[in-house]
């Protein structure tokens, strides 16, 4: 005897979706359509909304534009072909005291249905005046036999995401099944006091509820232990990840008795005295660099906090305990302009800082290098390529990488591959990323925040202006610049390509300086100028040699001019929030009043919003909520990271608190069990280390 074919022995989520009762391969195929493969899929298959059906107003209530239940008897059924041999079938139904009217288009197999049949329905959609009666045009219906609970069709329904040639009904019906036969496969990978703890459902209760909720409660409930889910395993990663940088062998540096002259000497080269926020920052770095382990830190702090200052801090401790540092600036420009302050800071205290920029000559770069691997040179300066390709250090003891948040453990990896040892590495970001974001994607990292910005700095006034205006935008340029002051000029975000932006850039360049600005120094800084040329203008307009610099977004990070106290951005609802905020940073660098002005038509009410927002705040983290809000993480971090997030269930702007419970959850279960190597946390392990394969949620890119 042969055994039969059927269901497989062993029921589990990994189970085909075909298997699933009431489905069999064909509609298999088209659930596979919207990506269900298995069981486990169409679990996971979360409603997109629901139908509330639960309101069965008596017929005469209901009022059109209301969505309601109705139930009532048939009546008859009429079908009319009207133009273009479109057939409208009509079913009027009553509930003994007014009728409706059951309306559908085109779908000529409603009239068979409702041929032979003069029972009870219930139908569920929005009520629309009709001629004479009341009209439900293409209502979900159901014929209400001897057996029905009416009560089945009056609930909360789901809607679920769809394509195109994929039915509703389908979904639901492979869904109803997997809740039915399979829900008893799924087993709670969440520790019972971890959900004790923090007041969350079980997870077969929740998968049901979010599906086939009993009321709104339910709901709520349910959908918050799956955010949680989401984000525990998302956060788990992270403190798995930080645990392990915690427990490596790194340096760790002496700086307990140095403290006092270290202290002493930053006051002697700095010509300003740190921030409170500043001063206790540089002490957590510090802290960090003593122990142990690795430092692995995101430095953040608005536009113009003043995080260089601090960068030098940690640089000097590393120096002074006789280690090498490096910074790495995302730009030349950038590399350039620490160049030039740091090297001023470090020199006259007798410590080398070298360059490494790829304009050099073969033979200065030849005495560069000699001079980081001789460990003759203290302070390495460059973009992160120039770093981390040819450049080999005596003694690299600490890695600074600015304006780049995304450094992060594959790059650590990198380097120790090359010999470079195991540096500790502070990362600095001005991307205000609201906190649920950081928690989210740096969650590895530990962080310190500058939060508040050096005395004396007035905030920069922000105007937008219409088209029309330029005129007496040019005018208020030109009365700044008689005082002494310089401007920006920052042209119209074209296209992504640099190469299009530059042309923008000339032509406003042209613009300005034969019609507008003729008897003033201007200059022009794009992407597609030589490394030289841009070198020159930067240094011209830091000497104030020039009163005008004409820019694409190639000065959006970082450049330190203080005497510019104007920047006019050219059809400015182009940018992003951040972008704009950003941008504006670079003016206000000092005591003077600063101004940013915004021209722009803005059309639509978006753009005048998103003008208005940028124009009434200058705090980064506000306006990058609002950015987080209006156009999704992609903006802030980069599209490739927040893809690899995979956050589907949960909302990074509305569950930020749901973060920050699983963030704590998770690092107090790390704490418990430091590798999640306990029996029963082997689910999170599992779910964890899956995270991990697929490249999310680690600073990697
Ligand atoms: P960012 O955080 O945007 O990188 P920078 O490090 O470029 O900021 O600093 C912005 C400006 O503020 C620089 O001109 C710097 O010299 C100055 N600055 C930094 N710290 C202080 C301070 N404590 N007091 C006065 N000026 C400061
Ligand atoms: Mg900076």
């Amino acid at each position: 005897m042969s055994a039969p074919t059927q269901t497989p022995i062993r029921k589990s989520l990994q189970t085909e979706a075909q298997y699933l009762k009431g489905v069999g391969p064909r509609v298999a195929g088209i659930l596979a359509k919207v990506g269900l493969h298995t069981v486990g899929d169409v679990l996971y298959h979360l409603p997109r909304r629901y139908e509330d059906r639960r309101n069965i107003p008596p017929i005469h209530e209901a009022r059109p534009g209301d969505w309601v239940t109705i139930r009532g008897q048939v009546m008859g059924v009429q079908a009319n072909s009207a133009k273009r041999g479109i057939v409208i079938v009509k079913v009027p139904v009553t509930d003994g005291r007014s009728t409706i009217v059951l309306t559908w288009f085109n779908q000529p197999w409603q009239k068979k249905k409702f041929e032979t049949f003069r029972g009870e329905v219930m139908a569920y959609g929005q009520v629309k005046e009709g001629a004479w009666d009341l009209e439900m045009n293409s209502p979900e219906c159901e014929l209400i036999g001897e057996d029905d609970d009416p009560a089945d069709f009056a609930r909360i329904v789901a809607v679920y995401p769809l394509s195109e040639g994929v039915p509703q009904g389908l979904v639901r019906r492979a869904v109803d099944s997997a809740l039915d036969h399979y829900l008893e496969c799924v087993e709670d990978p969440v520790p019972e006091p971890v959900l004790r703890k923090y007041g969350l459902r079980p997870l077969k209760w929740s998968l049901s509820q979010i599906h086939q909720p009993i009321d709104e409660k339910a709901r709520l409930e349910a959908r918050k232990r799956l955010v949680f889910d989401e984000f525990f395993i998302v956060q788990l990663t992270l403190a798995l990840s930080r645990a392990q940088t915690h427990h490596e062998i790194g340096l760790a540096f002496p700086i307990g008795e140095e403290r006092d002259q270290l202290w002493k000497d930053i006051h002697k080269i700095f010509p300003f005295e740190m921030t409170p926020a500043q001063s206790r920052v540089v002490e957590e770095i510090w802290k960090d660099m003593e122990a142990p382990h690795p430092m692995n830190r995101l430095l953040q702090g608005d536009v113009g906090s003043g995080k260089t200052a601090v960068a030098a801090c940690a640089m000097l401790a590393a120096v002074r305990a006789g280690y090498q540092t490096a910074i790495m600036a995302p730009t030349e420009i950038l590399a350039e302009q620490h160049y030039a302050s740091l090297s001023q800071l470090f020199e006259p205290i007798g410590i080398e800082t070298v360059l490494l920029v790829g304009k050099h000559s073969a033979a200065t770069k030849k005495k560069a290098y000699e001079h980081t691997e001789s460990g003759k040179a203290s302070i390495a300066i460059g973009t992160q390529a120039l770093i981390q390709e040819g450049v080999k250090f005596k003694k690299l003891g600490l890695i600074v990488v600015d304006e780049q948040h995304r450094f992060g453990v594959v790059q650590r990896a990198a380097l120790r591959e090359k010999g470079m040892g195991n540096p500790d590495v502070l990362v600095m970001t001005a991307t205000p990323i609201p906190r649920t974001l950081t928690m989210a994607v740096f969650g590895d990292l530990d962080l310190s925040v500058i939060d508040e910005l050096p005395p004396g700095r007035k905030p920069v006034k922000t105007h937008w202006k219409q088209l029309s205006d330029r005129q007496s935008v040019y005018e208020g340029v030109r009365k700044l610049i008689a005082e002494g002051r310089q401007a920006y000029f920052v042209c119209p975000m074209v296209s992504e390509s640099e190469k299009a932006l530059a042309l923008a850039a000339e032509e406003l360049y042209a613009r300005l300086t034969v019609q507008v600005f003729p008897d003033l120094r201007v200059g022009l800084l794009h992407g597609q100028m030589k490394a030289k040329d841009k070198e020159k203008v930067m240094e011209q307009f830091r000497a104030h040699d020039l009163d005008i610099l004409v820019s694409t977004t190639v000065i959006e990070v970082g450049v330190d001019v203080p005497n510019a106290s104007v920047m006019v951005i050219e059809d400015a609802n182009r940018f992003g929030l951040s972008q704009l905020h950003q941008l504006r940073g670079r003016v206000g660098r000092a005591s003077i009043q600063s101004f940013c002005i915004l021209v722009s038509d803005a059309k639509t009410d978006e753009a005048r919003a998103r003008l208005e927002t940028i124009a009434s705040t200058n705090d980064g983290f506000k306006i990058a909520e609002e950015d987080l809000i209006q156009r999704g993480p992609g903006e802030l971090i980069g599209t490739k990271q927040s893809g690899n997030l995979g956050i589907k269930i949960g909302d990074l702007v509305q569950d930020g608190k749901m973060m920050e419970v699983a963030r704590q959850a998770a690092i107090d279960l790390v704490k418990l069990d430091q590798t999640l190597s306990r029996p029963e946390h082997s689910g999170l392990l599992a779910r964890a280390s899956r995270k991990r394969a697929s490249g999310a949620s680690i600073a990697v890119s």
